[in-house]
């Protein structure tokens, strides 16, 4: 098994794309699935109204599911709507449910419309005895006041990206909006993470792709690129990430591998942070 150690803080990535159907979702709930199955304690936060993560996570999210819509719009604390995912004890999920498809809209009279996911996460954060690693929002592919929240919330986005046609398209409509957050409602909100998904290395096109992100994005960008893979869109209509739904395929090594990534890299900032202090 590979070896892993997390850092003891809690890590706060949205994941995010404003195209949709780029694989947004397949990544949260797999690296976090993946980071679980590392060590890690880690929180998804469903906040697309279609609760594909909260499906895939094997969550329930009926009607009168208490969900991220009650914490939104009702204030009520994350804890009151966290359940627990019967893949692995260190993996939960705040789920969404169909009320959150008109949160956009009751937000908007909303006092601290922005801040409310930020604000329901810093206190969840505050009161665990044992720290989560980890917490990923899965965010709808507009950008409405829900990505808002999420951006606001965040440190980290993490962007997925399909090695297609137009995978580039709307980067720059989303790296503007990543500065337009920064400037507005929080400075900390960088672009830490880009992972390649859906690659079929057997297409020049693919490798084109990847080469012209890597070039873009060098330190971004994650070694490790998932495959285009059957077992990984299977696996949500069995209510499982791939991890769990069959741990030994490619796009599950594929995903742990890129979880390993995502976690060192936190030890080198980590190591880099202190290196600076301990400076004369
Ligand atoms: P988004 O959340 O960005 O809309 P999804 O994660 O729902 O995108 O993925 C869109 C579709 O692509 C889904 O049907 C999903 O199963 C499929 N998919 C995602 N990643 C892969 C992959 N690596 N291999 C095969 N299919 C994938
Ligand atoms: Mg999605």
């Amino acid at each position: 098994a590979v070896e892993v150690e997390f850092p003891g803080h809690t890590r706060v990535m949205t994941i995010s794309n404003q195209k949709g159907g780029v694989g947004k979702t397949t990544t949260t709930v797999n690296i976090a699935a993946a980071l679980a199955s590392l060590g890690g304690r880690v929180l998804v936060i469903d906040l697309d109204p279609q609760g594909n993560a909260s499906t895939a996570l094997g969550i329930p999210h009926s009607a009168d599911t208490p969900s991220i819509y009650d914490v939104l719009i009702d204030g009520f604390p994350i804890s009151d709507v966290v359940q627990t995912s019967p893949e692995s004890d260190r993996l939960f999920c705040a789920p969404s449910n169909i009320h959150l498809a008109g949160a956009e809209i009751e937000l908007v009279t909303q006092v601290a419309r922005e801040q409310r996911l930020k604000t329901a996460i810093d206190e969840y954060v505050r009161e665990q005895e044992t720290p989560l690693d980890f917490i990923l929002i899965d965010c709808p592919p507009s950008l409405g006041l829900l990505t808002i929240n999420a951006f606001t919330a965040a440190e980290e986005v993490f962007l997925p990206i399909q090695c297609e046609y137009y995978a580039l398209e709307g980067l720059s409509q989303l790296l503007g909006n990543v500065k337009m957050i920064q400037k507005h409602l929080n400075p900390k909100l960088h672009l830490s993470t880009i992972l390649l998904t859906m690659y079929d290395g057997r297409t020049k096109l693919a490798q084109q792709v990847a080469d012209e992100v890597r070039s873009h994005f060098a330190d971004e960008v994650l070694q490790t690129m998932i495959p285009r893979s059957v077992r990984i869109s299977e696996a949500p209509s069995f209510g499982q990430t791939v991890i769990a739904y069959d741990g030994n395929s490619a796009g599950a090594i594929a995903y742990r591998e890129a979880a390993v990534e995502i976690v060192r890299r936190s030890q080198n900032d980590a190591g880099a942070a202190a290196g600076d202090t301990g400076e004369e």
